[in-house]
């Protein structure tokens, strides 16, 4: 339906902790296409709701290679292996660090039809699922680095940002083209 402003670091609607969804409506459905639409636009593989300043437990994930995954309510039930990779942010744009996360993730969510429903993800996507619900709880990325990590992303973020007003990204075609080709996304 329409591409939304993507909020920052900075913005106090990333560090809420999201409420429940209680029932499926036009409004849930509505805010899941934008998810979609914002995603895209940004050229990310997942994308929650507090990012698009609703904190609201919605996200959505697609890393192209599967199926996409709406996440309403998510719950992770099962979580096995652990693996180190570089992660990055739409709402930290141009700072990556590696993450630990789970290899695999059951995670429980109520699908569009309102159903409670598994759904089983590994490697990427297990990776843009435990993000996204992350996001969900106020949890940002550069928080499951060590300290010293922490302080140098954000001494590069406070940089990069110098001179820049307010917590909003306006999503463009050629912002995202541009960072598009460093091959590096984010969710
Ligand atoms: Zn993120």
């Amino acid at each position: 339906m329409s591409v939304r402003p993507i909020h920052l670091l900075g913005s106090p609607v990333l560090r809420e902790r999201a409420v429940e969804v209680e029932e499926i409506d036009d409004e849930v459905r509505a805010l899941v296409e934008d998810l979609f639409d914002t995603m895209k636009a940004d050229r990310g593989i997942g994308l929650a709701a507090n990012q698009i300043g609703i904190a609201r437990r919605v996200a959505v994930v697609d890393t192209g290679d599967e199926p996409p995954i709406v996440l309403i309510n998510p719950v992770i039930v099962e979580h096995e292996g652990s693996v180190v990779e570089e992660e990055g942010c739409l709402s930290i744009p141009d700072i990556f660090a590696p993450v630990k996360r789970a290899r695999r993730v059951v995670v429980e969510t109520t699908d569009l039809e309102g159903n409670r429903t598994t759904v089983e993800a590994v490697d990427l996507r297990a990776r843009a699922v435990q993000h996204e619900i992350d996001h969900l709880d106020g949890i940002l990325f550069i928080d499951r680095v060590g300290p010293m990590k922490r302080q140098l992303l954000l001494a590069k973020w406070r940089r990069l940002r110098k001179g820049e007003k307010g917590y909003l990204k306006e999503v463009s075609p050629q912002t995202a083209e541009t960072r598009g080709e460093t091959g590096r996304s984010g969710y």
